[in-house]
Order: C-alpha cells, then structure tokens, then sequence
C-alpha cells in the first residue's frame, strides 16, 4: 500500500498563493520520488476568504482542516482589510484558527545557510554555522491569563502557567533535542517571577524522561544578549509565550532574510505550517518572492506531521544545493548571486534536484 496523506491548503492573501504553489511543486516532486501520496484541499482564510464569505475563518475551514493530516499555510492580510472591525480582519482569522487547532507550541528553526556566509555583500551580516531551534508556548502564559484589565488608571496582565502546560511543551522541546544536538537551554525570569520558578523545576522534572539531553537555564535578558554573543552555543530554546514571541524575531534575524525561515505550531492532533514572513503585500504579483521559507516549512511538515524524515530532509538538501550553486531570488541578490531567478524558477529549480 502506498502512504497516503491529505493535506489541506491554505493560499491567503498577497504572494501567498505564490509560494504555496511553489511548496506543492516540490512536494509533488518528492513525494513521487519517495514514493507516497499527498492529495491537496484548499481551504479560504483571512482576506480571500473575507471576499468570498464576508467572515475571516469560515466554519467550513475550521472544521475542514481538522480532516486533513497537516495544514500548509501561506500569508494573509494587506492593506485592502486594514479598516475592517478587529474581529473582522484577516488576522483575526489566523487566531482563531490556531485556537482552535489548539497548536500549543511554535517551532522556529533558525538556519544560517553557509552558501550565503562567504558572500562578499553582505547585508545585513550572517553568523557562518548558526543552527538552533526556538520552541515557544503559543497559547497560554501573560497573553492569554486572567485576571487582566485596564480601567484607564490602572491596567494589568497576569502570567499564569500550569504544570500541565509547562510538562507539554517541554516535551516538545526535548523530543526536537533528541534528533539534534541533545542540548535544550530552557528560557525563563526565575530570579523574579514565581511563575518562571515552577517553569523551570516542572522542565527539570521532564529532564528526568530524557537522560541523554543536557539542560540548561538561561534568564531571558541573558539569553537576549547571547543571541547576539554567540548564537552558535544553542541548539533547542524553550521558553514561554511572550519572551519566545520576542526572541524567535530577534533569532530570525541572525538568518539574513525573512524570506528563508519557516515554522511549525503543532497541538496534540494538529500541526499548522507556515513561513515567519507575511504576505507582502508590496511584491505580491511580481514573481519577485522567496519561496524558500514555505518550502521549508513543508519540509517541516512533512517531517512532524507526516514522519517522512527522508523527503524532509532531501528538500532541505536541495535548498542548500540551490543556493550554493548561486541562485537567488531578489532579496537575496546581493549574496553573491549568480543569477537572480523568479519565484517560480526557485520552485523549479529546487524540486528538480
Ligand atoms: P505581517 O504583519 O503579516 O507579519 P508585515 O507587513 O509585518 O506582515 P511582511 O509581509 O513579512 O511583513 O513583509 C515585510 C517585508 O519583507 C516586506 O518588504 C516584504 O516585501 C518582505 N518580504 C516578506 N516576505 C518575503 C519573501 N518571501 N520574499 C521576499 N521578500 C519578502
Ligand atoms: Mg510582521
């Protein structure tokens, strides 16, 4: 019997569609090559669907993602909704969505690719040998706790983490350890906040299930500096909510475009697969965009959500491959390019290899 999974698409809006259909060429490709199945259903989201439906996240998304194996997501919102009620914006679309995915943890690879290190252009710079994985709590912690409120003289958040919420994502993070280096540096404010002492001895606890990982802690304003000190002494970071959300953007910049970098937020049943960028607006419909960080997204997906490590990793190799051998899109050209492509060259070229 051939594997067979079903994915459901989600295009969204400016170069998403773009860099979606770059994505499924390369699946198709190596799928084909791997031998196994993948059968698309695209679902609307965000503005697309705003047209179409007059609501951001349509029932029949919610539910129909549900059907499928593992979500590839592109970009959504531009300008065209920016004046819509907040509960009618396309962003709001993508929250609802994940909430209700339940996609408790955010994984943000960030690779420093070597064949863009030796460039002689450099902008902005690129640390060589930077692999690291940040493991962030997407749905809980200081955005979401309660009490919260603003009276207009006082306002306040709380940051509320249970055992049971700390225990899930860590785990996460130490299974991502146990097929990298075994290193996970647990992120947290320890010396002042209660919550960050139960954070830190609940991950200790989880610790205990992965003998061969070694962990560390790191306060948050520390791990901030070391980013930039030395990015390469990390391998998996585990941290909360909202210091995750501002460290994967200050890692992601270590990479040299927001055009490379991809994501996973993944729940007990569901995992949803994007890029870190947006729909960029500014280039849609030129066939200047990079595709490469939704082509590694599902190459992440593919490895999470459907346990094909081996195509996983041949798309990862083929974007390597690309990129040493000098093509490049825009955003890229002043890494020593040896010929600037269009999107949809990229596509190609990386799902012929
Ligand atoms: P969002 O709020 O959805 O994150 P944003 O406006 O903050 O969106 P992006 O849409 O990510 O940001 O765009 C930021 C800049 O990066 C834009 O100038 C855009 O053209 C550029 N950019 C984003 N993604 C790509 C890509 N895949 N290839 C090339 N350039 C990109
Ligand atoms: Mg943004």
């Amino acid at each position: 019997m051939t594997r067979s999974y079903k994915i459901a698409l989600i295009k969204g809006d400016g170069i998403g569609p773009e860099i979606i259909e770059e994505a499924v060429k390369v699946l198709d490709a190596v799928s084909y090559a791997e031998g196994f199945e993948l059968k698309y259903d695209e679902y609307l989201l965000g503005g697309a669907a705003i047209d179409a439906t007059d609501d951001p996240a349509p029932k029949e998304t919610l539910e129909g993602v549900k059907q499928a194996d593992a979500v590839l997501f592109g970009a959504i919102g531009g300008e065209k909704w920016d004046n819509l009620p907040r509960e009618k914006r396309p962003e709001t679309g993508l929250l609802k969505l994940r909430k209700e995915m339940e996609v408790f943890a955010n994984i943000r690879p960030v690779t420093v690719y070597n064949e863009l290190v030796n460039a002689s252009t450099l902008k902005p710079s690129v640390v060589q040998g930077v692999d690291l994985i940040v493991v962030r709590e997407l749905i809980g912690g200081i955005y979401f706790g309660q009490p919260r409120g603003n009276d207009g003289n006082k306002a306040f958040n709380t940051m509320v983490y249970s055992k049971p919420e700390i225990e899930r994502i860590a785990r996460v993070a130490f299974d991502i350890a146990m097929k990298r280096s075994k290193r996970v540096c647990s992120v947290d404010k320890a010396n002042v906040l209660d919550v960050s002492q139960l954070w830190r001895d609940t991950v200790e606890e989880i610790a205990k299930e992965y003998p061969e990982v070694t962990l560390t802690h790191m306060y948050v304003d520390n791990a901030a500096m070391q980013l930039i000190r030395d990015p390469k002494q990390f391998d998996v970071i585990l941290t909360g909510n909202i210091f995750g959300d501002i460290l994967s953007d200050e890692a992601s910049m270590l990479s040299g475009s927001i055009g490379l970098l991809p994501s996973a937020s993944i729940g007990e049943k569901f995992g949803l697969y994007e890029p870190i960028h947006g729909s960029a607006p500014d280039i849609a419909g030129q066939g200047i965009a990079n595709p490469i960080a939704t082509i590694a997204s599902a190459a992440m997906m593919l490895r999470y959500a459907l346990n094909e490590e081996v195509a996983a990793g041949r798309i990862e190799q083929a974007i390597k491959q690309t990129l040493s051998e000098g093509y490049r899109t825009q955003d890229l050209s002043s890494y020593d390019a040896k010929e600037v492509c269009s999107t949809s060259e990229i596509g190609s070229i990386i799902a012929n290899y």
